[in-house]
């Protein structure tokens, strides 16, 4: 390993124990905002190539809402439920909804899902709160 394999290794473990570390599916915003305590010379550029390569890995999942990639380190299968007005994401876990999406999976003709993830959209209790 050359010098540039190692920083870039220090990087992405940085940014994996953030995220194990956070609570919820941050942003690239919010990845760059908590490490840049530790890696100050790092740039914004950089966390979101780190978090593209993690997720390629599977060493992270990408969720994203309304357009903006968000990431998270909880690699248990579970589905979202997602507020359409501020873009919390709340995970939940259902067994049930797991086999019948893999049930009707099976009916999609010259296709093989491997897996999947049902979004829920709707008001979290904060935003309905507000209204
Ligand atoms: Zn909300
Ligand atoms: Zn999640």
């Amino acid at each position: 390993m050359d010098q540039s394999d190692i920083k870039y290794t220090n990087q992405r473990i940085e940014i994996l124990e953030f995220l194990k570390g956070f609570d919820g599916h941050p942003s690239v915003d919010d990845v760059y905002e908590g490490v840049r305590k530790k890696l100050t010379r790092i740039s914004k550029a950089t966390v979101y190539n780190n978090l593209k390569f993690l997720a390629e890995k599977g060493l992270i999942k990408e969720v994203n809402v309304k357009g903006v990639s968000r990431f998270e380190s909880n690699l248990e299968p579970h589905h979202h439920a997602i507020c359409i007005e501020c873009g919390e994401i709340i995970d939940f876990q259902s067994e049930e909804l797991r086999e019948y999406a893999m049930k009707i999976a099976g009916k999609i003709d010259n296709f093989k899902v491997e897996s999947t993830d049902t979004n829920f959209y709707g008001i979290c209790k904060k935003c309905k709160e507000m209204k």
